[in-house]
């Protein structure tokens, strides 16, 4: 029963990114049930899913055939490795599914078992690709502060968050530029200035370290957990092009913004006019209905990659995982129901439209700015919307919003003071007026508690 699982949970389970204050003192919602757009808890009340789970349920809850994939797969194998050239069918069916999505000259892919992993993997991938070059000094990694690439030590040296990282060391392997932060971009800054001043910043960074000792720039096409950020009109493009003159490898992190959420499979070249050297992707790939990660590579550097080098030279990475039959066999039916149902010209539709009526929320007393792209929104609360002036963290002002939506049958994601809102993409027009509703009453609601 509902007790007797929550004391379970309690006793039991370390949540991840857990504020233990606030576990210890109220323990888990536990979410048991699933349809469409809504999840429903222990007690049986319904929310609309808000967020997609974690940025991933692309194609909503309770898909019985991708459940039936995943079970025939299981009944007829559930596992087997593919070290060693051995493989399965949904794994092999997959890579060539994402090779015809994907970017005409990316064609190879890597399976891991998330996006940590894929992040992960692909920085393996890299240095392996600038030793077999005879390039071995080429291995620094720049990110970004506030980038969120995942949790493994790598992956999380790639995450340039302070507060995730705080207690944890990194790994030295890592430099962080600016984050593009249009809303705190600095005073007097016209947005194309703002754009030359971190361009300017990449190419005094390479200067400094040295393009001999840098392997890769890691970015995602609009940054995700770090507050949704919009980089300014042609960033990443012209990052890619300093990339390139210096021989430093562009990837582009679409754990997110992969599989729909910007209204297409790959948001890089269809969104943002790049052609990076890989692409990694995970959550929306299987929509979550099972874990999995790729990395996508691209024809040149698999032609170095895959040059043989006689006995002993094995390219020495990879995961019990790498390739999961069940995962694959999720995820080759969550994209055929993408392409079945026209996923993304939903997204493409509805998208707009939701980005036009949160930004009726604007009049609220602590919304600060309303930002992001089709199914990839948030929103930042501030103390004083002239100055930008952040209210005290003892506020805990994005759990208040949440919380009040919660109260009224939404779930959306607190990150510190924002509030992030990335949905199922099946969404339609009514359901966003309804969201916005309960919207506009839980940031009323939350005034209201800041000034009690
Ligand atoms: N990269 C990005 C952009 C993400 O948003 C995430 C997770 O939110 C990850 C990587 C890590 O993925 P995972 O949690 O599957 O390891």
């Amino acid at each position: 029963d509902a007790q007797d699982l929550w004391q379970k949970d309690k006793n039991h389970f370390i949540h991840p990114f857990t504020d233990f204050s606030l576990f210890h003192e109220k323990g888990c919602d536990l979410i048991t049930d699933s349809d469409g757009i809504y999840v429903e808890d222990v007690h049986g009340n319904r929310f609309i899913d808000g967020i997609a789970g974690l940025w991933c349920v692309n194609v909503g809850h309770g898909r019985a055939e991708i459940g039936q994939a995943m079970a025939e797969q299981a009944t007829r194998m559930a596992y087997f490795s593919t070290f060693n050239n051995l493989s399965n069918a949904p794994a092999t069916e997959l890579a060539a599914k994402l090779a015809e999505l994907a970017p005409a000259h990316l064609n190879h892919v890597f399976f891991s078992c998330g996006g940590s992993t894929a992040n992960d993997a692909t920085i393996r991938l890299v240095h392996y690709y600038f030793n077999r070059l005879g390039k071995p000094t080429k291995k620094r990694i720049l990110s970004r502060t506030n980038a969120y690439h995942g949790t493994t030590y790598m992956a999380a040296s790639l995450t340039g968050i302070a507060s995730n990282n705080w207690q944890f060391d990194t790994l030295d392997l890592v430099t962080h530029l600016s984050e593009a932060n249009c809303y705190r971009r600095p005073e007097g800054m016209s947005e194309a200035e703002y754009c030359d001043h971190l361009v300017d910043e990449l190419e005094q960074t390479i200067e400094r370290l040295g393009a001999d000792n840098i392997a890769a720039f890691i970015a995602e096409p609009i940054m995700g957990a770090g507050g949704v950020l919009v980089a300014p009109q042609g960033y990443h493009s012209r990052v890619q092009a300093i990339c390139r003159a210096n021989e430093i490898l562009f990837i582009a992190d679409e754990v997110v913004t992969g599989f729909g959420r910007l209204g297409h499979f790959f948001a890089s070249e269809a969104v943002f006019d790049t052609q990076p050297d890989i692409i990694n992707v995970a959550k929306g790939l299987s929509s979550g209905y099972a874990p999995l990660g790729a990395t996508l590579i691209s024809d040149d550097l698999y032609a170095v990659l895959s040059t043989p080098q006689g006995p002993g030279g094995v390219l020495s990475t990879g995961f019990t995982y790498s390739g999961h039959p069940v995962s694959c066999a999720a995820a080759l039916k969550n994209i055929e129901i993408i392409e079945r149902e026209g996923i993304c010209e939903n997204v493409l539709e509805v998208g707009p439209y939701l980005e036009s009526q949160l930004k009726t929320l604007a009049s609220h007393e602590t919304v600060g700015d309303i930002r992001g792209s089709h199914f990839m929104m948030a929103i930042e609360n501030v103390a004083n919307k002239t100055t930008k002036a952040l209210l005290p963290v003892e506020a805990r002002v994005g759990d208040r919003v949440a919380a009040e939506a919660q109260k009224r049958g939404l779930i959306i994601r607190p990150v510190g003071h924002l509030n992030i809102i990335s949905p199922p993409l099946i969404w339609t027009r009514q359901v966003v007026d309804d969201v916005v509703a309960i919207l506009d009453e839980a940031f009323a609601a939350t005034t209201r508690s800041l000034k009690a």
